[in-house]
């Protein structure tokens, strides 16, 4: 049997995507001989955006066995206990998009079903009050998870806010320690094999070129293997998500971090505030369409917290997503595989998807094409299930203008028609398979944004309404007495700066 393993990877482009792939290869592919190059370019820069991350970022950086204190420090990390929605529904109106599972079962009853029952009759809190995230979030509290079974502290689920660019340094110093080796060079050409069509090299401005069996195109939005040489297609997903632009501007934080993004509806899109420890990362994501990128500016400006320390900066994209983003022997990660939006913080999510789902379907010089399909399909899958729920939160709020009646105008998908209508009937929330967001978070945008069932599900009355009460109570309570021990969340950074010797 001859040998086809794969001998040498390529890594092009040397963004979050790039230095996130290096990372997590040369940690996964130890002992197998395999030379991982990465070739980034010096004259085009990263997009220097993606702060905001959801939790299995921490099972990455657990994976590759990074310690998180010396982490939090060096890429000036917050912690995100989720996403604060301001003017969103309606002006004037707050709710937030706690991290985390429900409240526990009642019986085979889930928290959802009970809590629902109550609510509709006016005997329940507001679900935040249900979630020690939201609580400790909304006070502007954190602290880590703590082993103490039974408490909600064990379950406390959380992210990271970071600067992007200190977050790819820190891999890449990772990713060199383990042997990668980086050339700093334009590509300018990709040379494909003319019987088989697999990519051989690619060939760098100055004459030099980097040849290998696998290609992974961490290239940015305009997929320079992917798109440019192999053609894989791009579906574009802009008549269900509505915006195509951002300006990005760092600010003086004016107070302390909270744990949380907060996300502010504006005219003709949103603005997001992404609190670090030395500054804070904002952005006004809008439709061209409805807005000019001068209004958009002035908009941008005139809603920072504190001075600004940088110009804006304009990105532009489509969203949507690569058709194939593994063809032949090259797999894309990151902007070069597609890019729905950052509302809800899903980029490095989905360059962990990619990236975990290789590692599942790690090919040889045959590149099966069952695996290959099975990749195309699982990713295609994790890019619906986000669009659907960004979709969800454009479709239903009750903001007047241009803009958001256009919003309320776009046709749902099927899939999402059919989660909203199970809500709306009994409240019922399905989990798709291997779904990034779980019922929580369903849960709470949809009641956040006035979806109001219109019963709960039959079962809730095998419940003794008392039980009910009386879990309910416990639970409130039990989050409201965890919270009010823990420290403010600036605090919490503090004395963690101090414990590493700041
Ligand atoms: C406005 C906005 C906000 C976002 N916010 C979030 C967020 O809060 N959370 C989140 O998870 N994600 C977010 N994202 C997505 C996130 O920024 C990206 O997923 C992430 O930064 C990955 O980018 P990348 O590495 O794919 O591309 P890039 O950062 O564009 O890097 C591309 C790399 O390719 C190199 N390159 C390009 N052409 C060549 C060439 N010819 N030769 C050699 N090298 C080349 C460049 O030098 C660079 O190193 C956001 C994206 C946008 C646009």
């Amino acid at each position: 049997m001859t040998d086809r393993r794969i001998r040498n990877i390529a890594i092009v482009g040397g963004g979050t995507a790039g230095w996130m792939a290096a990372a997590a290869l040369s940690k996964s592919l130890h002992g197998m001989g395999i030379q991982i190059r990465l070739v980034e370019s010096a004259r085009i820069g990263t997009v220097g955006v993606g702060e905001a991350t959801v939790p299995p970022i921490m099972d990455f950086i657990r994976q590759l066995g990074l310690a998180e204190s010396d982490l939090i420090r060096d890429v000036q990390a917050t912690y995100k206990l989720g996403i604060g929605y301001r003017d969103w529904t309606r002006p004037g109106h707050f709710y937030f998009h706690p991290f985390g599972p429900t409240g526990p079962g009642l019986g085979s009853i889930p928290f959802q079903a009970y809590w629902l029952k109550m609510f509709l009759a006016g005997e329940a809190a507001a679900l935040e009050d249900y979630s020690i995230q939201a609580t400790a979030a909304i006070q502007g509290r954190f602290t880590l998870p703590v082993h103490a079974p039974n408490t909600p502290l064990n379950k406390l689920t959380y992210a990271l806010h970071f600067d992007a660019c200190s977050f790819a340094q820190y891999l890449r110093g990772f990713a060199e320690a383990r042997g990668v080796q980086r050339t700093v060079g334009e590509v300018r050409g990709v040379l494909l094999n003319p019987a088989s069509g697999l990519v051989e090299s690619v060939t760098l401005e100055g004459g030099g070129s980097v040849a290998a069996d696998l290609f992974i195109d961490c290239s940015g939005f305009r997929g320079l293997l992917i798109e440019e040489a192999l053609q894989a297609g791009y579906d574009n997903w802009s008549r269900w998500l509505p915006c195509d632009r951002a300006l990005v501007v760092h600010s003086e934080p004016a107070r302390a971090p909270d744990p949380y993004t907060l996300v502010t509806a504006r005219e003709a899109g949103w603005q997001w505030r992404i609190p670090l420890q030395h500054r804070n990362g904002n952005g006004y994501v809008y439709s061209s369409e409805f807005t000019t990128d001068e209004t958009a500016a002035n908009t941008l400006l005139g809603n920072l917290d504190g001075r600004s320390l940088t110009s804006p900066m304009s990105l532009r994209f489509t969203p949507g997503r690569r058709r194939k983003a593994w063809s032949r022997n090259v797999v894309a990660l990151g902007l070069a595989a597609g890019f729905l939006e950052p509302l809800e913080a899903t980029g490095i999510y989905l360059i962990q998807r990619g990236i975990a789902m290789l590692l599942r379907f790690f090919p040889d010089r045959d590149f099966a094409t069952a695996d290959i399909d099975r990749y195309n399909r699982v990713l295609e899958s994790e890019f619906s299930r986000v669009r659907d729920f960004l979709l969800l939160h454009y479709s239903r709020t009750e903001r007047r203008g241009e803009f958001w009646d256009h919003c309320r105008s776009i046709p749902l998908t099927d899939t999402l028609a059919e989660k909203i209508d199970l809500f709306q009937s009994h409240g019922r929330i399905l989990r798709e398979e291997a779904e990034l967001f779980p019922i929580m978070s369903w849960l709470s945008v949809m009641i956040g944004q006035n979806i109001v069932p219109r019963s709960y599900d039959p079962l809730v009355d095998s419940l003794d309404t008392h039980k009910i009460h009386s879990k309910l109570e416990e639970l409130r309570a039990g989050i409201h007495h965890s919270v009010a021990a823990m420290p403010a969340h600036g605090d919490f950074l503090h004395a963690r700066q101090i414990r590493l010797g700041r």
